[in-house]
């Protein structure tokens, strides 16, 4: 029988996303949120952790993120177990500071959210915040390995964060008086009056 699967739809990634972030680390989508939510205060004090809960969670539906999840846990579970052969089992295992390629990983998730998605990383990936942080220092600890996993996790709270600053922008953009709300017939019948 071929019990191959390789297709997974929008729920099935968030459930399967849920479950590995859980399985390493015990991350949960409130820990990556209050991450985003703590950075987006400072430029809007308005905002809530709902809509930050609500960002990571479209986040983690996205194909692109399920296989930089999916791939990132796996890794770091093989290098715990010490199942890959040759100089990166100690590279990885030992989270080499100049192995860098986290940091790749991490940037191609931020990167869905533009150049400010990438530097809302740098911040979080240097500041070490929150789950990052906890991750990280667990990483050290002999016989558990987070060196794929805490960028991971940065680089969705990097890009919850960006997404809520659009909303917010948003938001503030249709509060304005001289909003008029456009909708694509308006735009036909005035290019058909031209
Ligand atoms: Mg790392």
């Amino acid at each position: 029988m071929d019990d191959k699967k390789l297709a997974y739809n929008r729920e099935e990634m968030l459930k399967l996303n849920i479950e590995a972030l859980k399985s390493r680390g015990g991350v949960t989508i409130g820990d990556i949120a209050q991450i985003a939510y703590e950075q987006q205060r400072k430029y809007y004090p308005e905002v809530s952790l709902q809509l930050c809960v609500e960002s990571v969670e479209k986040i983690l539906t996205f194909r692109d993120v399920f296989h930089h999840i999916q791939f990132a846990s796996e890794v770091d579970r093989l290098a715990e177990e010490k199942m890959f052969k040759g100089p990166i089992q100690d590279i990885l295992y030992y989270d080499y500071g100049l192995f860098g390629l986290d940091e790749v990983l991490g940037l191609d998730v931020a990167r869905l959210y533009g150049a400010i998605g990438q530097t809302n990383f740098g911040d979080i990936d240097v500041n070490k915040r929150g789950i990052v942080d906890k991750l990280n220092r667990e990483g050290k600890k002999p016989g558990t390995v987070h060196t794929l996993m805490d960028d991971i996790v940065g680089s969705i709270a990097a890009a919850a964060s960006t997404r809520v600053a659009q909303v917010m922008n948003e938001d503030a953009a249709l509060e304005n008086p001289h909003y008029h709300k456009v909708n694509i017939f308006e735009i036909e019948e005035e290019k058909k009056g031209k």
